[in-house]
């Protein structure tokens, strides 16, 4: 076996937890140049971080504008300047990205009189930009090679003139060079743009035209073809802008709910079928063979296929994702045949070549065999025969070492394929050569598959009055993949409605018929479920008053109140191992000793009683801390007390950011 290679462990057990599947590339190159082009503050979260975009995020901050990046929780904040550029001259080195390369060119014609020298990587200067610098050309601004003749290639010098007029662009090489134009249109008033001939890719072109509606400029066809923008204008800040997981990279997570244990529950957080992303038609073609999934608020979740069904697909338009189904391929119950792909035997490889010979060598037949592929370059199908035991006979000895030819899409594809318990016992049975290929696209890719195998976690976060619960629980939730439950809003919102129905603390009959009429649900929004009443989540302004402030602590106290949440907060775990999320970190002051004493986490947060004053009055809260906490913690019934065995931590002089790694740590070690 080759020293650079990596043995894939099958799952012996369901998958589950949160995909940690990075933000798209293209959605996220395209949303900083709207932010920068929008009136005000944007804050990208989801945000692909790789060379790409860090390119295009360094360019826009050599031009001038505020970029302010946080790669470890994926956020991007940009001011935007509503079409102003602030430096009239810099120079720009976009290395190979393709993105970066055509929006900035665009994005610079909006300047009144720059004067940018633009360059890139030997690659980049070899490919196509005519279009695009031919068609800014016609509105007077001038691209010009070092000797001053006009450039059709990188590099140049750009001289602009801040006009764009009637446009008229061939996008047959690159539909980022109509992309680009596109997104500048709003920006100059009267200007259109029309495609001179055909464009590749359509779906990119639509992913354009989608997120300018959504920054706020919609731009329309007329009759003769020419876009335009009917309200031209500087694009509107949106205050969160979330970017949408990559869809080619969770159709991994999507074929793993096939080859991992029963009951396996993948989130996909973000993902939606009538998403920005072409890739997405895989999800269809998945369901069709047999995925089972569930569209929940703002996430997929992928359960344990029923079966992997074979038949005929077209892959034409989503070809990035055939290699996914292509593996899969090798486990269905009858042959899968793949068409429409001729067009990827000149991507990273020749990966219909790749795919044949990669199967062929773990025992599968395949159409046309390896060998016609060799001979004739102009086929475009595979047809892929599945067997078992075939699998087993070649890995009998050993696990089978598949090429990945540089391409990270093998490399990713057959990373499933070999999380199959293939021989029932965990032995592994393919290791894939050169894993870090993938880091073209998914550099973490074969760490977050085996985040997938971590065991479902509990943690406790107990605490007074204003220790840092809710932040904490928050931000541990959001960085884990956990769901998020604070149970002091559930006292919250019994008591604002046992107020309102009229009832007062001595009068617990009342309070206890009343009780009765409660209907108790709940609702997942983001990393937090949330109690409903009646199917409605209570307005949380209305459960933060100075009267629910007041009265909440004598109500909690009361065991009526507590029986009738004790058991809703026990089937808080179920929802959240249900809905694919990677554990639950609940928040309160009797959880740990009383909801959920069996938690492998149990976390008890302190805090000087100056501090929890201090960030109460910050929050412009008025609460009389330091009573509630008497009042909980001399209750009769689960008093808020430190649960025995219980982890102490004194926040008063850390930071968020400390607490949380502290408590990630115990959850680490939990989740082995
Ligand atoms: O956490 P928060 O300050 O919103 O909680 C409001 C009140 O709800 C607490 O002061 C306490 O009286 C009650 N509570 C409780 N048990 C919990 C959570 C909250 O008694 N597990």
């Amino acid at each position: 076996m080759k020293s650079n290679s990596l043995v894939i462990q099958p799952f012996r057990s369901a998958a589950r937890g949160l995909a940690q599947v990075p933000g798209s590339k293209s959605i996220t190159n395209r949303a900083l140049i709207l932010a920068a082009l929008a009136d005000g503050e944007t804050l990208l979260t989801g945000a692909l971080f790789s060379r790409d975009t860090r390119i295009l995020i360094a360019a826009l901050q050599a031009l001038g504008f505020t970029v302010l990046a946080d790669e470890s929780a994926h956020t991007i904040k940009v001011h935007g300047l509503g079409g102003k550029i602030p430096q009239a001259s810099a120079k720009i080195h976009v290395g190979n990205a393709g993105t970066a390369a055509r929006f900035l060119t665009a994005f610079l014609a909006l300047a009144p009189q720059g004067r940018y020298e633009l360059d890139g990587d030997e690659a980049m200067r070899a490919r196509p930009m005519a279009g695009l610098l031919t068609a800014l050309r016609d509105a007077g601004c001038q691209a010009l090679k070092p000797d001053g003749s006009p450039a059709t290639h990188f590099p140049f010098t750009l001289h602009t003139t801040g006009k764009l007029g009637a446009l008229k662009v061939d996008a047959s090489a690159s539909s980022q060079l109509l992309s680009a134009l596109l997104m500048v249109l709003p920006l100059s008033n009267g200007a259109s743009v029309k495609l001179d001939g055909a464009t590749v890719s359509e779906p990119f072109v639509d992913m354009t035209v989608k997120m300018c509606a959504q920054f706020g400029r919609p731009l329309s066809k007329n009759a003769e073809g020419a876009w335009r923008c009917s309200q031209p204008g500087a694009y509107k800040a949106t205050s969160t802008y979330v970017i949408e997981p990559d869809a080619t990279a969770a159709s991994y997570f999507i074929a793993l709910g096939a080859v991992a244990g029963a009951d396996s529950r993948i989130r996909l957080r973000h993902y939606s079928a009538e998403g920005l992303q072409g890739d997405t038609a895989f999800a269809p073609v998945a369901a069709q063979c047999g995925a089972v999934l569930e569209s929940a608020p703002d996430a997929l979740l992928v359960k344990s296929w029923r079966k992997i069904g074979g038949g005929d697909f077209d892959f034409n338009a989503f070809s990035d994702t055939f290699l996914t189904l292509a593996t899969l391929a090798g486990l269905a119950d009858s042959p899968v045949k793949i068409c429409g792909i001729g067009h990827t035997r000149k991507q990273e490889t020749d990966r219909v070549l790749a795919m044949a010979t990669e199967l062929t060598r773990l025992g599968i037949r395949v159409e046309p065999t390896v060998a016609q592929l060799q001979a004739d370059d102009s086929l475009s199908s595979l047809k892929i025969y599945p067997d078992r035991e075939a699998l087993r006979q070649k890995a009998a000895h050993g696990p089978v070492s598949i090429h990945t030819y540089e391409d990270h899409r093998m490399a990713m594809s057959f990373g499933i394929l070999g999380s199959y318990d293939l021989f029932g016992d965990g032995r592994p049975w393919i290791s894939i050569e050169d894993p870090g290929c993938t880091s073209k696209t998914f550099p973490t890719f074969f760490t977050a598959l085996a985040a997938q195998k971590s065991k479902f976690v509990t943690i406790t976060i107990d605490g007074g009055a204003a220790s840092g619960k809710s932040s904490t629980s928050r931000l541990l939730a959001e960085r884990q993949g956990l769901l998020h439950v604070d149970t002091g809003l559930h006292y919250r919102s019994l008591t604002h409605a046992l107020l309102q129905a009229g009832a007062r603390v001595d009068q617990v009959s009342l309070v206890e018929s009343l009780l009765q009429k409660i209907s108790l649900g709940s609702q997942i929004i983001g990393q937090s479920s949330r109690l409903t009443l009646g199917g409605k989540i209570p307005d949380e302004a209305a459960l933060r008053t100075p009267e629910v402030n007041a009265a909440v602590s004598q109500f909690a106290a009361l065991p009526a109140v507590r029986n009738c949440l004790l058991h809703y907060q026990r089937s808080q775990v179920a929802l959240a191992q249900n809905a694919g999320f990677a554990g639950i970190v609940m928040e309160g002051r009797d959880i740990g000793s009383v909801v959920l004493p069996q938690a492998e986490v149990r976390i008890f947060l302190e805090a000087s009683p100056e501090a929890r004053t201090q960030r109460r009055a910050a929050e412009g809260q008025a609460d009389a801390v330091a009573q509630r906490d008497h009042l909980d913690s001399t209750r009769k019934m689960a008093p808020l007390i430190c649960p025995p065995g219980a982890t102490r931590i004194d926040n008063t002089t850390l930071s968020l950011n400390e607490v949380v790694q502290q408590i990630s740590a115990l959850v680490h070690t939990a989740a082995r």
